[in-house]
């Protein structure tokens, strides 16, 4: 058979699970590949979810979901310095407008504290509105200090282009068709490029994860999509709304309708839960935005519609098992991180040491003593000095000239994300890196620039730029107009 690679280890999903595993994996001496279907990573959920990371007390104490949360958030405390990462650690409150939920607060409480979650308090009404001054119908509120707000896109980013720094491969356009078994143990991955010779696999195909397993041989799960929808408003409205992060009283099905100022400032509301069976519907719907806006109207009953910048929704991958599934499958050589919903985000680097553990356990790599944790320092030019501003673009004059004026990017900026080692090949790409296009005219005004940028800086036609997914090009040439 021919082999278009090989690999020792092959991780199947470029979301924060599959980026997350791909650089742990890099701290050892075996050589790693990440496959993803899509132009780029982070495309699915983890592009449209809370980006909370979660203190750790809903999940069922000693469920997988609860153990990773709690160990998930310490590791992000100290990733957040390795990986130069955007967070802000605002705590978050959880918040009961009856007595039933001041009940129900409590019993989050003892919930949190057998799940190991460090500083959780119940609070006053009083304690409640000197922190957050514009919530109405207030009783009281759990809080949890240890919870805070990540940027989902560049924590991915990060998590990959550390790999990659370590000697790990990522492979982008790459789609996982099947698999090659020899005496029922897998020894390649089927993929739209041809075979890549490995003896170990790890699924972290999220919503797609169950539909992998199945290729390899494993039924033991199955994946149904659950939908929840956001409206995002303008940073005008910072400062009038809430200042972190607060939650309603938990349901059954979800951690109900939040409110939460991001790591940039701007501040959202969402997400509802809605089941599906399409696994690619992200469309958002009138009827949800409804449900949001009446849900989030109990805390804050003024909302300033008028000041929405955009909509969206993700899916969330709800495994049948109700947990995550982790680790050794029946089929030799094949792991599963999947059914990774909430809180997968803040699980994604306690997920990546446990699976990885288990397949060191039996494959005996052992550890690079060389490896690089750290990723090289970037500061935003928006967060910069006047004085860091002058000696950048004194080292570079693209930071002189400002493309995206919402958020305040540079092209400068732009150009180095392009050409990093998982680099932006797309205007969303780039949006979701360093944020031109982000800001309150989502792209209306520099969209083309960028696309510009990316044909020079890839040295391909403006036509052949897209915006997105599939044929989603910005310019078109001028017979087809
Ligand atoms: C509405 C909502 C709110 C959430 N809020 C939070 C929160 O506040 N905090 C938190 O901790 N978690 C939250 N989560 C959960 C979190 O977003 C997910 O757990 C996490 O993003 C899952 O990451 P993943 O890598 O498993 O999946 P994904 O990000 O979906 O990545 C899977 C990747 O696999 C790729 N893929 C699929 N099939 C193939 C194939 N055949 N070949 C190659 N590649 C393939 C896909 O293209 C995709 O890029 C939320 C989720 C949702 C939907």
């Amino acid at each position: 058979m021919n082999f278009f690679k090989e690999a020792d280890v092959v991780v199947i999903g470029g979301g924060i699970v599959g980026t997350a595993i791909l650089r742990e994996l890099s701290k050892y001496k075996l050589k790693a590949v990440l496959i993803e279907k899509e132009h780029d990573v982070a495309m699915a959920t983890t592009a449209a979810n809370s980006a909370i990371l979660h203190a750790g007390f809903d999940a069922p104490t000693g469920s997988h979901k609860a153990v990773m949360n709690v160990r998930g958030n310490i590791m992000f405390h100290e990733l957040e310095e390795e990986l130069n990462l955007d967070i802000r650690w605002t705590g978050s409150l959880v918040v009961a407008t009856s007595d039933d939920e001041m009940f129900s607060i409590k019993e989050l409480l003892a919930r949190g504290k057998a799940n190991g979650v460090q500083g959780l308090k119940i609070l006053s009404k009083e304690e409640v509105l000197k922190m957050e001054p514009n919530l109405q119908n207030v009783k009281g509120a759990l809080w949890a200090p240890s919870a805070g707000v990540i940027w989902p896109f560049t924590a991915c980013v990060s998590f990959a282009e550390c790999a990659v720094q370590n000697g790990a491969e990522v492979l982008r356009n790459v789609e996982c068709l099947g698999f090659v078994k020899e005496n029922e143990a897998i020894c390649g991955v089927e993929t739209n490029e041809g075979v890549i010779k490995t003896k170990y696999v790890i699924n972290a195909a999220g919503i797609y994860s169950d539909v992998i397993a199945k290729l390899a041989g494993d039924d033991s799960f199955s994946i149904s999509p659950r939908k929840g929808e956001y409206i995002l408003f303008d940073k005008a409205v910072s400062g009038q709304l809430v200042n972190g992060i607060v939650f309603p009283t938990p349901t059954k099905k979800s951690k109900g309708i939040l409110i939460c100022t991001t790591t940039h400032g701007n501040v959202f509301i969402g997400p509802n839960a809605n089941e599906q069976d399409d696994r690619e519907d992200r469309a958002v719907t009138a009827a949800g935005m409804d449900e949001i806006i009446k849900s989030a109207r109990k805390l804050i009953p003024d909302l300033p519609l008028n000041k929405t910048i955009t909509e969206f929704a993700g899916l969330r991958a709800v495994s049948s098992t109700g947990d995550f599934v982790l680790g050794k499958s029946k089929i030799n050589g094949f792991y599963n991180a999947a059914g990774i919903q909430s809180p997968g985000l803040t699980s994604a680097p306690a997920i990546a040491e446990y699976v990885v553990n288990e397949l060191i356990s039996e494959a005996k790599y052992t550890v690079k003593e060389n490896f690089v944790k750290d990723l090289p320092r970037r500061k935003p030019f928006l967060r910069m000095t006047n004085e860091e501003r002058e000696e950048r673009i004194k080292q570079n004059k693209l930071y002189g000239r400002v493309v995206c004026r919402c958020e305040t990017v540079t092209e400068g900026e732009i150009v180095d994300d392009i050409h990093s080692s998982v680099g932006a090949t797309t205007v969303d790409g780039v949006k979701r890196r360093c944020r031109a296009g982000m800001g309150r005219c989502q792209g209306g005004f520099c969209e083309p620039t960028v696309a510009l940028i990316l044909a020079r800086e890839l040295g391909i036609s403006a036509t052949e730029v897209m915006r997105s997914k599939g044929k989603s090009p910005i310019y078109y040439p001028k017979e087809s107009r």
